[in-house]
Formats: C-alpha cells, sequence, structure tokens
C-alpha cells in the first residue's frame, strides 16, 4: 500500500474515483433500477450480490444463451482507480467501496471493537483485495469431501480452479497474450510454476508482477533459516518460500472478477455467444422472497431498496443464488426468516441452526523492522517527491512500484518445523490441538510487506526511513463466532433514510445490521500459537539483519516491551494488537444433513428450501489454510456447472415424461 504522506494522493485518487464512478454508470448491462423498463423483464436466475462469486456465476450461467440472469448489488463499479492500481488497494479500505463492517467489542482481543473491510462494488472483495492467487493446500479440500461432502475433493475441485485462471507464463514467449509482460524488469530466479497445476486459457489473469528487493531478501533469509523454497505455492504442496501469483492483468491493473468476466461488451474468453446479464447497482437487498407450494417451502425472489431508496421486488423463473459473502449472505437468510430462531418482526421461515454460526477468520499480527537505508522498499520508490514519476511509470510503461500488490512474498510453516519445543510442550500438558488437515497443511503463514504497516495501515512509519513489516497469519484457528442480525440503529453512518415502497406491499420488516462477532482468541490456544510466530519472525529478522542489503531492527513491539522469553507478553501483545487478514468463512457451511449445524449441501441448496443456493466463502466447510479468493471462485466455477446439470436434468425430465 501506498505509506508515506497518503493524504494528497488519497484525496486525488477519491476525486479521480468519482469521475470514474459517473462516467462508468452508463455501461452496457449495467446501471441503476430503471423501473419502467426491469420491472418488465423476468429472469432466470437472481443472483444477491455481484462480488467474487457473484460475477463469475452470473457469466457462466449465461454462457447459455437462453439464459437470463439478474445481479442485485449494493455498491457500483470498480473501474475506479484505487481498485486498478495495485499497490493502493489498502486506500479502498473505509472509503465507499467499502462496507466499513466492524465487530462487536473482542473480549479475549482487549475488548476492541476491529474493522471488517469487505468489497462493495462489482467484482465485492475481489475488487480490494490484496491480489494474491493462493488455491490452499490440496489436502484442506480432501478434507472438505471427508466431512461429507461428495465432490470437493482436491481431485475434484482442481479442474474447476483452472477452469478460470488465465496464466500469464514467464515460459511463453512474450508475444503471446499471456506470455510474460516485456517491459517491466524481471526476477526470472523466482518466476518459477508448475504448469500441470495452471491453465493460461481462462479469464482470470494471474501473473508474477513487481518485486521489491526486500522481498527477495526475505526469501533469501528463510531459505537461510532453513524453509524450503517452494517452485510454486499452487503446486505439489504449498509448504515454503517463494513470491507469490496474483491477479493482476499483464497491463498491471488488478484483475477483478468483475474486470475478468464481466466485461462490457459480455465477452468472457473461451465462451462463446451468451445470454442476457442485467447488473443493478445500488440494489441493498433486504430479503429473500419464499412461498410454500404443496407444502414444500421454495424460493422465488427478492425485495430490495433501489438507489432512491424505493422497495421493489423481483422474481426468478429458476433460482435465486445467494452470493452475498460471508457477513451478507448469513445475514440475508436470517433476515429472511431462515435461521436458528425466531427474531422479533420476521417471520419465521424455516429452522436451521447453523446459519451464522462456525464464521471463522485468519488473524494476522506483525513485527516491524528498521532496515537499511539502502534496502529496497516501498519508501524508496514511492516517497512523497517521486509520486508523480510512479504514476507516469505506472501510467505509461506499467510498470515500478505502483504495479506492486506489496504483500509479494511469504512463507507457509508448520508449528512441527519453526517450534518444536512449543509442540512437545503443548502435547506434554495435553493442550496441542492439531487443526491442519495433514502433514502438508500449514499452520502459520508469514508475509513479508516492504513497508511500515499497522492497523490496516493506518498508522504510519514516524519519518521517511525504510521499514518492513512481517505479518503472521494464523491460519487453522480454534476459535469460532457469530453473524447475527438487529435492526438497524438510525443516526449511524451509512444509515438511509425510511423507504418507499413500489406499491407491491407495505415494508413492516427494518432495515437490519449485521453483528458481527468473530470471538477471536476464545480458544486460548490461538493466542499461544500467534505468540510462537512472533518469536519466528524475530528469528527471521535476525537472519535479514545479517543480508547487507536489508538489515533489521525491530521497531515495534520492540524486544524490551515485549521480550520473546516471556510468553505472558507476547500473549498480551498478540491478543492486543492482532488484526483481521481478511478472510471470514464458513457461516452458511456446506455438510451433510446429518450435521445439525450445516446450511447447504453438497451442490450448494439451502436445506429445507427449494430454488434456493448458497455461492460464496460462506459455504466452506472449513476454513483453508491459505487465501480465500480464488477458492471462492473455485466454489462458484463448480456451483454454475451444478445448476446447470441439475436443470438441464429437469428439463430433459419434465420433456420425457410429454
Ligand atoms: C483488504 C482485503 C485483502 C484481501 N486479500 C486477499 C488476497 O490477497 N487474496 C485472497 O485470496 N483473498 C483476499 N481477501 C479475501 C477475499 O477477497 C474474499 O475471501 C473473497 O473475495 C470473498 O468472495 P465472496 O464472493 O464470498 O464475497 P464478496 O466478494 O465480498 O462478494 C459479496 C458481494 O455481495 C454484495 N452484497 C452483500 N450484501 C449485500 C446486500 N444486502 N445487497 C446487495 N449486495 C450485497 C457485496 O457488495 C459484494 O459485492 C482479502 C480481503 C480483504 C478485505
Amino acid at each position: 500500500m501506498f505509506a508515506p504522506r497518503p493524504g494528497l494522493l488519497k484525496s486525488g485518487l477519491a476525486g479521480l474515483n468519482k469521475v470514474a464512478y459517473l462516467t462508468n454508470l452508463p455501461e452496457e448491462g449495467k446501471g441503476t433500477w430503471n423501473h419502467a423498463k426491469d420491472s418488465q423483464e423476468l429472469y432466470d436466475y437472481i443472483i444477491l450480490g455481484g462480488g467474487s462469486a457473484g460475477c463469475v456465476l452470473a457469466a457462466r450461467l449465461a454462457e447459455d444463451p437462453k439464459v437470463k440472469v439478474l445481479v442485485l448489488e449494493a455498491g457500483y463499479t470498480d473501474d475506479i482507480p484505487t481498485s486498478k492500481m495495485p499497490a493502493v488497494y489498502l486506500l479502498t479500505v473505509d472509503s465507499p467501496t467499502d462496507w466499513q463492517f466492524v465487530t462487536t467489542p473482542q473480549v479475549h482481543a482487549g475488548n476492541r471493537v476491529m474493522k471488517q473491510p469487505r468489497g462493495k462494488a462489482l467484482g465485492g472483495t475481489s475488487a480490494m483485495n490484496a491480489m494474491i492467487y493462493h488455491r490452499g493446500p490440496a489436502s484442506d479440500f480432501d478434507e472438505w469431501a471427508n466431512l461429507g461432502n461428495p465432490g470437493w475433493s482436491y481431485k475434484d475441485v482442481l479442474p474447476y480452479f483452472k477452469k478460470s485462471e488465465g496464466f500469464n507464463d514467464p515460459d511463453l514467449p512474450s508475444s503471446h497474450p499471456r506470455g510474460p509482460q516485456t517491459s517491466r524488469v524481471r526476477k526470472p530466479v523466482y518466476e518459477t510454476h508448475d504448469p500441470k497445476y495452471h491453465n493460461t486459457e481462462g479469464p482470470w489473469q494471474v501473473s508474477y508482477h513487481h518485486l521489491f528487493g526486500s522481498s527477495e531478501g526475505f526469501i533469501r533469509a528463510n531459505i537461510a533459516e532453513g524453509i524450503p523454497l517452494n517452485k510454486d505455492f499452487n503446486g505439489d504442496t504449498t509448504l515454503g518460500v517463494n513470491r507469490f501469483q496474483t491477479f493482476i492483468q499483464r497491463d498491471a491493473v488488478r484483475s477483478s472478477l468483475a474486470r475478468a468476466f464481466l466485461k462490457p461488451k459480455g465477452v468472457v474468453p473461451g465462451g462463446g455467444p451468451r445470454g442476457i446479464i442485467r447488473v443493478v447497482y445500488g440494489a441493498n437487498i433486504q430479503r429473500i422472497l419464499t412461498q410454500t407450494r404443496k407444502g414444500a417451502k421454495m424460493a422465488y425472489g427478492a425485495e430490495f431498496l433501489d438507489d432512491k431508496n424505493v422497495l421493489r421486488r423481483v422474481a426468478a423463473r429458476r433460482e435465486v443464488l445467494v452470493c452475498s459473502g460471508a457477513f451478507g449472505s448469513p445475514h440475508l437468510l436470517l433476515a429472511s426468516g431462515i435461521g436458528p430462531s425466531p427474531l422479533p418482526s420476521i417471520p419465521h421461515i424455516h429452522a436451521l441452526r447453523g446459519v451464522g454460526a462456525n464464521l471463522a477468520d485468519h488473524l494476522g499480527i506483525g513485527v516491524v523492522f528498521r532496515a537499511r537505508d539502502r534496502c529496497h522498499t516501498v519508501q524508496q520508490d514511492l516517497a512523497y517527491r517521486r509520486v508523480l514519476t510512479s504514476l507516469l511509470n505506472y501510467g505509461v510503461r506499467g510498470v515500478g512500484g505502483l504495479t506492486s500488490q506489496i504483500g509479494e512474498s511469504a512463507n507457509f510453516v508448520r508449528l512441527e518445523d519453526f517450534a518444536p519445543d512449543f509442540v512437545a510442550r503443548e502435547k506434554a500438558n495435553g493442550t496441542y490441538q492439531e487443526r491442519a488437515s495433514g502433514p502438508d497443511s500449514p499452520h502459520i503463514e508469514v508475509i513479508f510487506a516492504p513497508f511500515y504497516v499497522r492497523k490496516h495501515g493506518t498508522v504510519m512509519a514516524p519519518d521517511g526511513k525504510m521499514y518492513y513489516t512481517l505479518l503472521a497469519l494464523l491460519l487453522n484457528p480454534c476459535s469460532t463466532g457469530t453473524i447475527t442480525i438487529q435492526p438497524k440503529k438510525t443516526g449511524k453512518k451509512n444509515s438511509s433514510k425510511s423507504p418507499t415502497t413500489d406499491g407491491a406491499r407495505n415494508n413492516t420488516i427494518p432495515e437490519m445490521e449485521t453483528v458481527i462477532n468473530p470471538n477471536y482468541f476464545s480458544d486460548s490456544f490461538d493466542a499461544r500459537v500467534m505468540a510462537e510466530s512472533v518469536k519466528f519472525m524475530r528469528k527471521l529478522g535476525r537472519r535479514m539483519n545479517e543480508d547487507p542489503e536489508m538489515g533489521g531492527r525491530e521497531v515495534f513491539p520492540g524486544e524490551k516491551q515485549v521480550p520473546s522469553d516471556d510468553d505472558k507478553a507476547l500473549e498480551k501483545y498478540v491478543r492486543e494488537a492482532a488484526e483481521t487478514y481478511y478472510h471470514p468463512t464458513s457461516t452458511c457451511r456446506m455438510g451433510p444433513a446429518s450435521d445439525p449445524l450445516s446450511v447447504v449441501d453438497s451442490r450448494l441448496n439451502v436445506y429445507g428450501i427449494d430454488r434456493l443456493r448458497v455461492v460464496d466463502a460462506s459455504v466452506m466447510p472449513k476454513i483453508p489454510a491459505g487465501h480465500t479468493c480464488s477458492p471462492s471462485v473455485m466454489i462458484a466455477e463448480k456451483a454454475a456447472d451444478m445448476i446447470k446439470q441439475d436443470w438441464a436434468e429437469s428439463t430433459s425430465a419434465v420433456s420425457s415424461k410429454l
């Protein structure tokens, strides 16, 4: 993230964002609700939320030229500078393209109310995230299948991961449309991959882009510490150290899922002629409409507030597909009376205990180091006085620091490898908890950020010197939390004036707000593991300090303030300073009917309600030990195939009866 003196840049980019919003609204097939026109249409599928999964699902379903898809999205276009330019992605946090959620006070984490950024734009959170393309360990998906979800083993899902991917292969000639970008400075030594796990033909561009010299230094330090160099994090194993593959286009623009799958002309590479996709911007969905027919409950549409705050209703010929994300999807089910118990003023339609349960997330803890002046960090490329050069480099040649998504390199490690004494001690005490899916699944990921980063990039370096930060993510949390809803309080940020209706019905149901309680550190094992990860990051810092190109004197939290030999102080630091690293999942968990907390079956149908599926990160049976965007895309790819299959079967079943 562009860190130094961001005020000027931030307000400049906010102004450009506004211009971009206005000029992009009339794009083909997109725009706000046009009652005269839109109320005349009937759609086969209504997708609730045009986010990461929603965009993929819409595009794949509309590959059938007879199909009409309506996408309702609360946000607007993601064709705006803060989203497109990789290095400034953290400027989207707390902006209008962020839902700006916060948690309830976290009693085991210093009673803090913590930020929970989520994308509010076409493309959803893929329009604001860090662009790391990481699928997760193979055994994690085998575990999904073993939990009672046939069809979700690694062997089953790998083709869907590959289907969406358009890998910019550094080994292809640069004249090839998916070859390497020629004008950037190449760092071929770390641009390795295993071709059998990749596809160059899909619409979602994945590439190697910028690499700061200090990111290379981090990789060197890990190797010196005995962490193996991993040829491909998305290959045979995810363990080890290397740089990330990223979803950035050849021209250095973020490859959000909206950009990849819903291009204005509606052409998906590899797809043929296609049906209609209508995206309604500014559609704040209130609830799913359900009815009972011949004793069976079924979904038939949705109710939303349009951009003028008028309540509208739409009906689907085939299915309602909930793609509102790990917070939004359980919210919508609960607001529609589908959940554990009746809520005041909401008719209870169907009892489903798991809705909003099982919230899992990855917490991260940082250690900040002061580097040598010659160390190549964000500060060197993007210092205030070099902003113009950096912008020109980016705009004209597609090179330089602004093409970096900053968290360029990382390691994935297991506790027994970096903290064997801790494992032995916990095992002897009977307190060790193995949550990883197998010996190839990591416990911790340490991301290298070549700048001073604290509190989602809001706390800046105290001076213009070189800094870097190590961030350890707890990949298999034992603590889980909940999503619930409550009537929206008036006078709050984002609250809207009372809605009017389109005459369909009086709106007696109050607008609801999402209550996020991740219950961080409710299981103290999580805090102890993260405390060990601080010791590990300090070890890596000492290695980097030996490197003449790096240096590494810890400045935060500081060895004196939080000594490595004081476990209590380390745990206190972790509880008071850890922040989300943005991977909430599992709040509408997929599982067998025998599991009382399952919300959807293995074809993503909501239990007990026909014609209603959930398709996004909320259905993950367990949080993967990695990043969650590409698994969300894989889920949408697989869902599209299952939906097409189910309707083809039901259509042929009907015609064979005729
Ligand atoms: C700052 C940040 C960095 C991240 N970095 C990475 C990374 O580098 N790599 C990675 O793999 N993952 C990353 N993630 C996580 C990843 O982006 C998400 O897990 C993934 O995008 C989730 O996809 P989804 O489809 O489930 O939800 P989303 O993409 O969030 O889509 C949900 C959509 O539904 C819409 N919606 C919700 N409620 C309503 C409503 N009531 N009415 C209308 N519309 C609604 C939203 O506006 C949104 O468009 C990051 C996340 C953040 C916040």
